[in-house]
């Protein structure tokens, strides 16, 4: 490995990495990528899947309903007050965890000639027409091209000095699967004081419980037993979903310091994918649609310059960062606005009401925060 060049270096294999890793390698192009976890793992994810990113994944070789994932074509949203509303997905989406998802992935990626190597990159460097790359076991690889796509916070971030790490940023987020009666068709957003809960089954029969909330209405309770007690179970629909679920997992999963400002594409000539180009708030579950089509935008642009289509690398940059928010920054600011009006609590009920009134808003909003179906090649 050491010494060895490749055509791209692609850190993080999550949904953006591998979904890119695999495009790519599709087209003969030499790809290396790191990934500091082992697969299989569990992630903090609701992991409701738009369907928009059917065709593209079926053109990889990748079909989630092979693995058992759940058709979901219903929503209901639930408020801290027990208001609900209930309407049909304009395109729906498929529940799969990210357990099976990312691991079938690697397996597709690896069948396809990528070289993948777990380790952390702790460095990168450009130096006038490529790339040097660092990991924590001291290898150091070299490409003409990096992809970023290692999720929405890390060590590269803080390298890299990115604006948006030198905010604290005060959302955490908890993840548990459990047995349990629930409707494979359906996704359930149910809104408490501080954040909401998603609710949507996966594979093998398992419901996905993962909630979001600001750290300010978390601290007051000294663990999460207290404060899904006092805070999470006043809506009543979550406390029933809970009271007859047998969660599975030994541990609940956590993470904090979720961040929802804004990123740049483009980073030190690194092209961001995925998380590191720019989150969605979760309460859209668009997330992974958003990870996977960056993915293709980025393998797209980086074939026509590897071909010499595209003829220096600015241009590809200014090509990617112009595609990027094209595809994008809409949906953004529309999730921004979403997850800024239910942060209100005193706001929430009202505005389910208006939903209430006007229903054909509903799918209306949820069209907005998604994209169209992607086009295979
Ligand atoms: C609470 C919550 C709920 C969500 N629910 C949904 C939902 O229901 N539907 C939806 O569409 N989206 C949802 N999302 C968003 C979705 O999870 C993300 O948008 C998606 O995972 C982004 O994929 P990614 O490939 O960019 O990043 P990730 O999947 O996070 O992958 C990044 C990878 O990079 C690796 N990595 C990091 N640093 C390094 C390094 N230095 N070296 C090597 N590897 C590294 C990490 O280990 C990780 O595997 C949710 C997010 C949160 C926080």
């Amino acid at each position: 490995m050491v010494g060895q060049d490749f055509d791209v270096i692609i850190i993080g294999g999550g949904l953006a990495g591998l979904t890119s890793a695999i495009h790519l390698s599709k087209h003969n192009i030499k790809v290396l990528l790191v990934e500091k976890t082992n697969y299989p793992s569990h992630k903090v994810c609701g992991e409701y899947i738009s369907k928009e990113v059917l065709p593209y994944l079926k053109q990889l070789g990748f079909n989630p309903f092979d693995l058992g994932a759940k058709h979901i074509d219903e929503f209901e949203l639930t408020t801290h007050n027990n208001k609900r509303i209930r309407a049909k997905l304009p395109l729906g989406g498929f529940g799969l965890s990210r357990f099976e998802m990312d691991f079938q992935l690697y397996k597709l990626a690896k069948a396809n000639g990528v070289t993948i190597l777990q380790d952390t990159v702790t460095n990168v460097n450009f130096k006038t027409d490529g790339f040097q790359v660092k990991t924590k076991t001291d290898k150091n690889v070299k490409a003409k091209i990096v992809i970023g796509s290692y999720g929405k916070r890390s060590n590269l971030d803080v390298q890299l000095q990115r604006a948006f790490i030198q905010k604290k940023s005060p959302y955490l987020a908890v993840k548990v699967h459990a047995k349990g009666n629930f409707p494979e068709n359906k996704v359930a957003l149910h809104n408490f004081k501080g954040g909401y809960c998603g609710v949507s089954k996966v594979e093998n029969d398992h419901i996905n419980l993962c909630y979001i909330t600001n750290f300010d209405a978390f601290k007051v309770y000294k663990n999460i037993d207290a404060f899904q007690e006092e805070i999470v179970f006043k809506n009543k629909a979550l406390r029933k979903v809970f009271e007859d679920s047998k969660i599975t997992f030994k541990n609940p999963l956590t993470i904090s310091q979720i961040s929802f400002e804004t990123k740049s594409p483009v980073e030190n000539h690194i092209l961001m994918c995925g998380d590191s180009a720019g989150m969605i708030h979760p309460l859209c579950g668009n997330g992974m649609a958003m990870a996977i089509k960056s993915a293709q935008l980025v393998s797209e642009l980086i074939i026509d310059y590897l071909q010499g289509k595209i003829e220096t690398r600015q241009k590809l940059e200014q090509l990617y960062t112009r595609t990027w928010k094209r595809n994008f920054s809409f949906r953004l600011s529309v999730g921004h606005t979403i997850a800024y009006l239910f942060r209100k609590d005193w706001l929430a009920p009202k505005l389910l009401t208006v939903l209430r009134w006007f229903p054909f808003l509903v799918p209306l909003i949820i069209k907005m925060t998604h994209g169209k179906p992607m086009k295979a090649e």
